[in-house]
C-alpha cells in the first residue's frame, strides 16, 4: 500500500460486530479473560489497548519501521526512549532541537548521571570529535526547531553505525509525510503527535516507532514499567488526524513556500527561514532526504524586540500560541515562548536571537495569510 491509503486502512477493517467504519474507542481499564489463564489478546490498557494498538500500528506503518508505541506527550515519549541509557551513558544532541527536548536532557537526564553534549550536527568531522567511549545516543531533529536548519541523516547514521551508538531523531517537524528515517538508517523515530500527525491541536500525544525486535521489546518494556502511555481516546484523535495527514501536509508545503517568498522579499525583514528556499543552506540536503519541505517558516524582524511585539499584536489570522502542525496558523517568539528554557546563552550560541519569528502555516487560504503578514509588518 501506497503512504495515503496506509494512512487511511493501516490495521482498519470495519469493526467485526456491527461493521463500524470508523474504528471504536476501546474505553476500557480492564479486559475480561476468557479463561482462566487466558486472555483475548489484551489484559490492562497500561500494557495495550486495541484502539492505541491502531494507532501504533499505523504510525508503524508510515515511518517503514518494526513497531510503533503511543505516548501521553511527546516528553513522555522521549522520557521514555532516554531510559534506553543509564547512569554513565553520554549522549550527543542537536543544539537547536525543541527547547523542552534541552530542558529534558539538561536539566533532568543530567541528575540521573547522564551526560549530555550539544553540538551543531553538521559535519561528520564534528560529531566524530565529540564521540566518548560512553557515548550511547545521538539525539537529532531535522528541519530544527526553530530555525529550520537541515541535518544530513543519512550521514549521522553512518557515523553512530560505525561507533556502534544509537541514534533518535524527532521528525515531529517533518512527519513521515516529508520524512522517513528509518530508510536513512536511524533506530529510533520520535513524535509529537500534537503538531502534523493529529493536525488539530485539539490533542497532546507522542510517538515512537523502532527499527528492530530488540528495541521493540525494550520500548514495550519501559512503556509499561513507566505507565507513559497515551488514552485510548486521544489515540482516536489522532488516528483520524492521520488519515488526512498527506493532503494536509501538502497544502501546509504550498502556503509555507507562499509565505516564505513573501517575507523574503519584505523590506522589514532580514533572513528566511525555510528549507524550500534554494537560498537556504539546507536546502540541497533536504532536496535529497525529504518529500517536502513542511509548513514550518521563521524569520527575523529588522528593529529589534519593539518590531517583534508589534508584529505579534498586529497579525490577526495568525493565532499568538506555542505549538504547531494544526490546520490554524500560528505565530509565535522563540526567545520567550517555546525556547524560554533554553538559557540565552544557549540560544546565541545556536543562532536563535531575539528577532526571530516562527510560523506555523496553516491551511487556510495562501492570500489572506499573505495580506495578515504584510499588515502587520506596516511600521
Ligand atoms: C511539541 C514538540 C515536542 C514535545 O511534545 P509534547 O507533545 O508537547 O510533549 C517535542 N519535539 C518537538 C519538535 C515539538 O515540536
Amino acid at each position: 500500500m501506497k503512504f495515503e491509503t496506509q494512512a487511511i486502512h493501516t490495521g482498519q477493517r470495519p469493526d467485526p460486530a456491527f461493521g463500524a467504519v470508523s474504528p471504536p474507542v476501546y474505553l476500557t481499564s480492564t479486559f475480561a479473560f476468557a479463561d482462566v489463564g487466558k486472555n483475548r489478546g489484551y489484559d490492562y490498557s497500561r500494557t495495550a489497548n486495541p484502539t492505541r494498538k491502531l494507532l501504533e500500528d499505523t504510525i508503524a506503518a508510515l515511518e517503514g519501521g518494526k513497531a510503533g508505541f503511543a505516548f501521553a506527550t511527546g516528553m513522555a515519549a522521549e522520557t521514555t526512549v532516554l531510559h534506553l541509557l543509564k547512569a554513565g551513558d553520554h549522549v550527543i544532541c542537536g543544539d537547536d532541537v525543541y527547547g523542552g527536548t534541552f530542558r529534558l536532557l539538561d536539566k533532568v537526564m543530567r541528575d540521573f548521571g547522564i551526560d549530555v553534549t550539544f553540538l551543531h550536527l553538521d559535519k561528520r568531522r564534528r560529531i566524530e570529535a565529540a564521540i566518548r567511549p560512553n557515548t550511547r545516543m545521538i539525539w537529532l531533529e531535522t528541519p530544527s526547531n526553530p530555525l529550520l536548519n537541515i541535518i544530513d541523516v543519512e550521514m549521522v547514521a553512518d557515523v553512530a553505525h560505525k561507533h556502534r551508538i544509537l541514534t533518535a531523531i524527532d521528525n515531529t517537524f517533518a512527519s513521515p509525510y516529508s520524512l522517513r528515517p528509518i530508510d536513512y538508517g536511524i533506530d529510533l523515530v520520535v513524535h509529537s503527535t500534537t503538531k502534523y500527525l493529529n493536525g488539530h491541536c485539539d490533542v497532546v500525544g507522542g510517538a515512537v516507532v523502532t527499527s528492530t525486535d530488540e528495541l521493540t521489546e525494550r520500548v514495550q518494556f519501559l512503556l509499561n514499567a513507566m505507565g507513559t502511555c497515551a488514552s485510548p481516546f486521544d489515540c482516536w484523535l489522532v488516528l483520524r488526524g492521520i488519515e488526512t495527514l498527506p493532503v494536509r501536509m501538502k497544502k501546509h508545503e504550498e502556503n509555507a513556500f507562499a509565505a516564505a517568498s513573501f517575507l523574503r522579499q519584505h523590506p522589514a525583514v532580514n533572513r528566511v527561514f525555510y528549507p524550500g528556499l534554494k537560498t537556504h543552506p539546507g536546502h540541497r540536503i533536504a532536496r535529497r532526504q525529504m518529500k517536502g519541505f513542511g509548513g514550518m517558516v521563521s524569520f527575523e524582524i529588522k528593529g529589534g524586540i519593539e518590531a517583534v511585539n508589534s508584529f505579534l499584536r498586529k497579525v490577526h489570522l495568525f493565532y499568538l500560541a506555542e505549538s504547531l502542525g494544526g490546520v490554524a496558523s500560528l505565530a509565535e517568539h522563540p526567545a520567550t515562548m517555546s525556547h524560554a528554557s533554553m538559557p540565552k546563552e544557549a540560544r546565541d550560541k545556536a543562532g536563535i536571537t531575539d528577532e526571530v519569528v516562527r510560523l506555523s502555516i496553516g491551511l487556510e487560504n495562501a492570500d489572506d495569510l499573505i495580506d495578515d503578514l504584510r499588515q502587520a509588518l506596516e511600521p
